[in-house]
């Protein structure tokens, strides 16, 4: 099994908006788990991850399909083989990134004795609608985004297999796990707002190892050299 930790550093607010609000308050909530605490959603994370990854198999020059490798194809390319496509499962499970355990334990408490906690993971940020076409202020055009706090650290796991490498021995660094672990530290952003100043971030994998045995980043970069 493929273990991979990692710790989300934001440099900016977050924004992963539900798409929905709160009548007279906020326009659009960010995500939370059931625990009311800011969440980044698995598939959040993993949508980004693709698009990183795919980056880097580009830049290294490694051969990988345009839209999902179909079921005629004998093996999928490194890409579906850690991400998955319509023929090929996906057998990485990626974790939502929550905020550090002790942020629960101190809500837990609070809730108990009942204290009162203020909310120090989410802000909300007020903006200036502008009507598309003209570039005009819209009309009823302030809006609330409610967001996570650049203060707060998100750490997020994936887990699991990549198909067909499930056996393949742990000192042996594969491309799909490359790619992985590559496009998780090429992250610079997550989340919606990007050009509004939303979401930039950094990504560090703390630990990674494969059937219980620890990967050294070195040995995945020196897997990068070569064909
Ligand atoms: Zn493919």
């Amino acid at each position: 099994m493929i273990e991979i930790a990692y710790k989300i550093t934001l440099h900016e607010p977050l924004c992963v908006g539900t798409g929905r609000g709160i009548p007279w308050l906020v326009d659009s909530t960010t995500c939370r788990d059931h625990e009311n605490m800011p969440i980044i959603p698995g598939s959040t994370i993993k949508g980004r991850l693709r698009a990183a990854s795919r980056a880097l198999a580009a830049r290294m020059g490694w051969v990988m399909c345009a839209r999902g490798c179909p079921n005629t194809a004998a093996a999928p390319c490194h890409l579906c083989a850690a991400f998955g496509s319509a023929a090929f499962p996906c057998g990485l499970r990626f974790s939502p990134a929550r905020a550090a355990s002790l942020y629960y334990e101190m809500k837990k408490l609070a809730d108990r004795e009942g204290w009162p906690l203020p909310d120090r993971l989410v802000s909300t940020r007020t903006g200036i609608r502008k009507a598309k076409t003209r570039g005009v202020v819209a009309h009823g055009a302030l809006f609330n985004t409610e967001c996570v706090d650049p203060r707060v650290e998100l750490n997020g796991t994936i887990t699991g297999e990549i198909f067909g490498l499930e056996h393949r021995p742990a000192h042996e660094v594969v491309r799909p796990l490359v790619l992985v672990l590559g496009g998780l530290q090429l992250i610079r952003y997550i989340g919606g707002d990007k050009a509004r100043g939303f979401g930039a971030c950094d990504v560090i994998v703390t630990h990674a190892a494969v059937e219980g045995a620890s990967l050294r980043m070195e040995d995945v970069l020196a897997s990068l050299e070569g064909p």
